[in-house]
């Protein structure tokens, strides 16, 4: 398969070609419906007894209730090409520097996040092995292979770094320990160093201190949402979901202590009804505790409860990806920047000159998230089309070309160059 797609950026219908933001009364989730018992957990699938063989491409509904963590994982679409486990081509780039790795289980996720295509409420219709994520296919794969490959010649490998992102299950946290162990065993990390995406609801700090004896290197915390309100109401009880935002900063701030400074973050999804201003207020905050965050722009995931609601406006995703780079990386402060009303950026606190070079210097639209071997502004988790179709791409995963930077001065009414 291939990724590329062609098609362009939802909008909500009836929505007004003037938006420009994702207001928080407009962003509801939709209720999940009741899962038939004979689904539920699962169960559909274990009632099979068929032995995995290989790698497992999605859509092959072959029912396999074996497949699981530690033995198997999941890996993004874009890190199957580049490992030479599935054909395709991804567009602008030969391939990923990360390899992302997802725990996998028949009875799956038991959370039930609104924006999510693993959440819970989708075993009604769709196996947890089937369903997309972050807008791909998410192949299964033997763990023991994926080793085998990169083990080979870790040092000139194209992955600059390797995470276990976890979900929520009772198995969670002793899987990524042992998949955490086998790869240390066979590939040093500091030739691939590794990064865990925690599900902190069920995890302890003897729990992430486990995680840095065996070798990760960053700890992320998938927060998400950017205020205590969305975060109840797309992953707590607003949807039946078990998380709660003041575990997630517990366990964050173990993750500070234990991993120490640039060495641990947080995961915040951009444009689910927060304002610019609540999202940087999160940003700062992130930096001032010595930690970074990677951000996502909104995209209504196919199947989940968000699927009816608008990707964020490219206008608002790039004030926001903009003024997160100066306060991740130039040392820029939220109190400097000026915000409007309705809590938009009206000024980035800089002077026009170094705003100039920042925009055209593109990285700022890059994908953020862990650092690979390029520079520490540059993410090796480049996620191709995790969050846009290529054709109105949201976070570039190749450095912006000069038409690209045209239509990003565009998109934040900034069209000529100051300098
Ligand atoms: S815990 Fe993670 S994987 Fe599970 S539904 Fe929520 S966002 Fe998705």
């Amino acid at each position: 398969m291939s990724c590329i797609e062609h098609k362009t950026t939802p909008s909500a219908p009836g929505a007004e070609v003037s938006r420009d933001h994702n207001p928080f009364d407009e962003m509801e989730p939709r209720m999940p419906l009741k899962t038939p018992v004979d689904r539920k957990n699962g169960k559909h699938v274990k009632a099979n007894d068929i032995p995995p063989q290989g790698v497992y491409l999605p859509n092959n509904n072959i029912l396999a209730p074996h497949m699981k963590s530690p033995e198997y994982v999941q890996l993004s679409t874009a890190a199957a090409i580049t490992l030479g486990i599935m054909g395709g081509r991804m567009y602008g780039c030969e391939c990923t520097r990360c390899l992302n790795l997802l725990l996998t289980y028949p009875e799956g996720c038991r959370a039930n996040c609104a924006y999510c295509g693993l959440a819970r409420h989708r075993e009604a219709d769709r196996d947890y092995a089937d369903r997309n994520f972050i807008r791909v296919d998410w192949p299964a794969v033997p763990m023991a292979d994926i080793i085998d490959i990169v083990a080979g010649d870790p040092a000139n490998s194209p992955f600059h770094r390797m995470c276990i992102s976890m979900i929520t299950h009772p198995r969670s946290e002793q899987d990524t320990f042992t998949v955490l162990e086998q790869w240390t065993d066979r590939i040093d990390p500091d030739a691939i160093p590794v990064s865990i995406l925690s599900n902190p609801t069920t995890m302890t700090r003897e729990d992430v201190q486990r995680t840095r004896d065996l070798g990760a290197d960053i700890f992320t915390i998938a927060l998400d949402a950017a205020t205590p309100e969305l975060f109840d109401r797309t992953r707590g009880k607003g949807v039946q979901s078990p998380h709660k935002w003041s575990k997630y900063w517990e366990i964050m701030l173990e993750a500070r202590d234990i991993f120490g400074p640039q060495k641990f973050g947080a995961h915040i999804i951009v444009g689910m009804g927060e304002t610019e201003y609540e999202v940087l207020n999160l940003v700062q905050e992130l930096v001032d505790l010595g930690g970074h965050s990677h951000m996502f722009c909104f995209f209504p995931e196919q199947g989940s409860l968000m699927d009816h609601l608008p990707a964020t406006p490219r206008d608002q995703w790039r004030r926001v990806q903009l003024a997160r780079y100066l306060i991740d990386y130039r040392d820029v402060r939220i109190d400097q920047m000026r915000f409007d009303q309705q809590g938009r950026i009206v000024d980035y606190g800089v002077a026009d000159a170094e705003l100039a070079d920042v925009i055209d210097d593109g990285i700022a639209f890059r994908t953020s998230g862990c650092p690979g071997k390029f520079q520490d502004d540059i993410s090796a988790c480049d996620r191709p089309y995790g969050d846009s179709p290529p054709s109105d791409i949201a976070s570039y995963p190749f450095p912006p070309k000069k038409k690209d930077i045209k239509r990003i001065r565009r998109q934040l009414d900034i069209p000529v160059t100051l300098k």
